[in-house]
């Protein structure tokens, strides 16, 4: 049965992405940010992601753009999120921020709502006891642009339920997308790998090994990446980067996750990548 209401917490690079591919996808969306200023961006950047892609894809029959904004609505009020049947979170990569909204989305959502969580690093089964519904909250790890990535990392909590797991699968398949499946454990596969080279580039550009591209350019045309590890830092953004890799050290106690100084450095000047406009690169239009 197609899950018709979707909930999507947190309007920044993430959020926009998975509400625009929900309503492509016929969904009605709540999208729900702290800010009536953060909405009104996230909507401009929808329509101009929307209207990018049609450009690209000229021979698909494209929807217009108005009719695919309509099917979200956007508020400031976790109140509308009652009425989703799934809800998607994507907010600041900090638990103290994940751990409070999760207890306003346990309160407010019917308890057969199940809560996917959008995180680089937190541990899903840590999440899943933030509710009393731990059974029902999965991790989603959406790759970024999401409307372009068609696969997800989904990560099993402790108490997730092969009901939860088969509900997002079905949810990701009307996305157009599909999941590897894996278990808990904080960064799962993918960024317990991808932190890890991304800190130890900062530290290359930090001891000034190489040039910003030439670390970049011996990823690409060494290893075939289709980016270099400093280009990814900047489209994931250096401050969800700086946190996820905290997340990391606090939950391996381990120092090989201590994040590199210059990327604290960047992300205490604002220099964020591509969202800011500045990071390893300078960009023309900031998100
Ligand atoms: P972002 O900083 O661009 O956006 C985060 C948004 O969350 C902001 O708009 C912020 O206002 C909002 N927010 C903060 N507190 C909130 C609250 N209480 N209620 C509602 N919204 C709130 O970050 P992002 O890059 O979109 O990352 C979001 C999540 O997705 C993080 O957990 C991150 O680790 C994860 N993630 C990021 C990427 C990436 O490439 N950037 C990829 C996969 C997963």
């Amino acid at each position: 049965m197609k899950i018709q209401v979707v909930g999507v917490v947190g309007a920044g690079v993430m959020g926009i992405g998975v509400a625009q591919n929900l309503a492509q996808t016929s969904h009605q969306v709540i999208l729900v940010d702290i800010s009536e200023e953060i909405l009104d961006k996230a909507k401009k950047e929808i329509k101009n992601n929307i209207r990018f892609q049609g450009f690209f894809n000229k021979n698909e029959k494209a929807e217009n753009p108005d009719n695919i904004l309509h099917r979200i609505k956007f508020s400031t009020n976790y109140k509308f999120l009652e009425s989703a049947e799934f809800v998607i979170e994507n907010a600041t990569e900090k638990w103290d921020i994940k751990k409070e909204i999760y207890a306003q989305l346990d309160a407010i959502c019917p308890p057969e709502t199940v809560f996917a969580a959008n995180t680089s690093a937190i541990s899903i089964t840590r999440i899943g006891s933030a509710t009393k519904r731990a059974d029902k909250i999965i991790g989603m790890h959406f790759m970024n642009p999401v409307p372009m990535k068609p696969m997800v990392e989904m990560i099993r909590g402790y108490h997730t339920s092969d009901e939860t797991i088969s509900t997002a699968k079905e949810l990701l398949a009307q996305m157009g997308k599909e999941g590897i499946l894996v278990n808990d454990s904080p960064g799962f596969v993918s960024n317990r790998v991808l932190m890890l080279t991304i800190n130890e580039a900062i530290f290359l550009i930090q001891d000034q090994v190489a040039s910003v591209s030439e670390v970049d350019r011996i990823f690409k045309t060494c290893f075939g990446h289709k980016m270099g590890p400093l280009e990814t830092a900047d489209l994931i953004g250096l401050d969800t980067i700086l946190f996820s890799i905290e997340v990391l050290y606090e939950s391996f106690n381990d120092s090989k996750y201590r994040p590199c100084p210059l990327l604290k450095k960047m992300v205490d000047a604002g220099l964020y990548g591509r969202k800011s406009g500045q990071g390893f690169y300078t960009y023309n239009r900031a998100i």
